[in-house]
């Protein structure tokens, strides 16, 4: 269910783990054994977390930007889009530079406009600053906003 949050927050340079087949004592112990903080918006999830002293977010909001900005403010943590420290959105992976001559499923439309391009290093996927890269830092922007306030 919070799939696209998790996507969101790898692009933001968070370090983190979905996978909607985990059950909630899958979930617990990644969270406990890996140190990480658990987001869920089931409350009885995050009751079990929060007993075991496991640091965890109730997710509130009715959209990403919304749940974003819960989770950054509760976490005084902060958006960082950058293709250094982004990781896949698909796969959690690090990106790396790529060569710009030695891609091979880039459309050639986007190889003419961009000179940046990265690969994770996970699953191969490129990525570049297009439209999409676009629509991400201008929420971060609203997603800032709304969680100073
Ligand atoms: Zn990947």
């Amino acid at each position: 269910m919070l799939g696209s949050l998790a996507r969101k927050l790898r692009m933001y340079s968070f370090d983190t783990i979905y996978d909607a087949k985990l059950n909630d004592a899958e979930l617990i112990k990644i969270a406990e054994s890996q140190n990480r903080t658990l987001l869920t918006s089931d409350r009885e999830l995050f009751l079990r977390a929060t007993n075991k002293s496991i640091s965890a977010v109730l997710i509130v909001g009715d959209n990403d930007a919304a749940r974003l900005a819960y989770v950054f403010s509760s976490l005084q943590i902060a958006a960082d889009l950058n293709p250094e420290k982004s990781r896949c959105p698909v796969c959690n992976g690090l990106l790396e530079g790529a060569i710009k001559s030695s891609l091979t499923n880039v459309p050639k439309t986007v190889l003419e406009r961009q000179e940046r391009f990265y690969v994770c290093k996970s699953c191969g996927k490129v990525y570049w600053r297009g439209s999409h890269w676009q629509r991400m830092k201008s929420m971060a922007n609203i997603v800032e906003k709304m969680a100073q306030t």
